[in-house]
């Protein structure tokens, strides 16, 4: 199989890559515009594998998507590539609409293209996959959960840019045949996430004896998903997946802010400990502006339809993530003192 990643030196997309990278039967190509979200440390194990090439690009950039398909023939898109951090898109909403809604355009045109270049078996097989998220639902009350039925009512500038993506790429399956296939995933944790994220942010703010911020009391609630069970459901949507359905995928594990921040801290105070203990440095600070209360997943199609199930549960992927920031300085470091170096983010508005 051949897979076209977009966005793979990101967080999940990385672990596409290294996942599919390691299948024998499976040629990548991994396109990325290498912004500050990339890493391409991530991805060091795979340099020089026979099987897998990363060309740095932008999704908008038509004439080098129309080149790199016509030459690598992809049997499979998997669509990652975005801007992917809610408080960044409230600071300055520009690039997620260029790169989440007209990078996604781009990326349909250009595929539709190149689908109509195949004949028999390799144009019934085509598929792209669509990577998005389940804040396109909006925010949920003390009960219920989303699924495949849900509304779409996205809230911030981040969720609202993916709702359009997904509009989108439903639009291109409708309207003009294309195989196409949109997840919608909860909150992903996991080694080699980008420090501005709530767990690796917590865990090096923490570990540094630095204030932890939580917004608002703390009491809005995320389901999590290991991103390698979020891998293995995208393997699983581009083997069985049905052209035009949607999945709605999470990890069964929803948890208040709160709870995840102490989480982290009680695990310091285990794997790493400091001269009090590390919940003493959580304070609860002025809110996000719309922050979304509550997201939970009713994964019922994709269990039943495609077999999946997640493998991790929260507490033990939890107590791994930690480990391994724990154990990976070298990974995090130069991020965090170039990139991001774990101050607030998302009040105020640049125009
Ligand atoms: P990330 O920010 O870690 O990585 C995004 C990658 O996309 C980066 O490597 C970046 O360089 C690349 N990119 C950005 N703009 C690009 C462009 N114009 N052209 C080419 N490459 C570009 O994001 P992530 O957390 O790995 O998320 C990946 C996808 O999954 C996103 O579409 C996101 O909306 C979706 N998603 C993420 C989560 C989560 O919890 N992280 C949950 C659900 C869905």
């Amino acid at each position: 199989m051949r897979v076209l990643v977009t966005g793979g030196a990101g967080f999940i997309g990385s672990a596409v890559c290294r996942r599919l990278a390691r299948a024998a039967d499976c040629d990548l190509l991994n396109l990325d515009k290498l912004t500050y979200a990339a890493n391409l440390e991530s991805l060091a194990g795979l340099d020089g594998d026979r099987g897998y090439r990363f060309v740095r690009g932008d999704i908008c950039d038509r004439s080098l998507l129309a080149k790199l398909f016509a030459e690598f023939q992809p049997d499979a898109v998997i669509h990652l590539a975005a801007e992917s951090h809610v408080d960044r898109s409230i600071m300055a909403s520009d690039v997620f609409v260029q790169t989440n809604v007209v990078g996604t355009h781009s990326l349909l045109e250009a595929a539709l293209t190149y689908r109509e270049t195949l004949v028999g078996e390799a144009r019934a097989a085509f598929r792209l996959l669509h990577v998005s998220t389940d804040e396109v639902f909006g925010s949920l009350g003390e009960t219920g959960r989303f699924n495949e039925d849900s509304a779409y009512d996205p809230r911030s500038p981040y969720s609202a840019s993916k709702a359009a993506a997904d509009h989108l790429v439903g639009a291109w399956g409708h309207t003009y045949g294309l195989p196409v296939i949109i997840s919608n995933c909860s909150n992903n944790y996991g080694p080699f996430q980008f420090p501005e994220k709530l767990i690796p942010t917590v865990i090096l703010n923490a570990r540094e004896g630095r204030p932890v911020d939580v917004y608002g009391d703390g009491g809005n609630v995320r389901d999590w998903l290991h991103v390698d069970d979020h891998v293995d459901a995208m393997v699983r949507m581009l083997e069985g997946g049905r052209p035009g359905r949607t999945y709605v995928v999470g990890g069964d594990s929803e948890r208040t802010n709160i709870a995840v921040v102490e989480g982290i801290c009680a695990l310091l105070d285990e794997m790493a400990p400091g001269a009090t203990p590390h919940r003493e440095l959580i304070q609860f600070v002025e809110d996000r502006p719309g922050h979304d209360r509550r997201y939970a997943i009713d994964a019922s199609r994709i269990r039943s339809e495609l077999g999946w199930a997640p493998a991790h549960t929260f507490d033990q992927g939890l107590r791994e993530t930690v480990q391994w920031y724990l154990d990976h300085e070298s990974w995090w470091r130069q991020l965090r003192e170039k990139r991001h170096g774990g101050d607030r983010l998302g009040l105020k508005r640049e125009v």
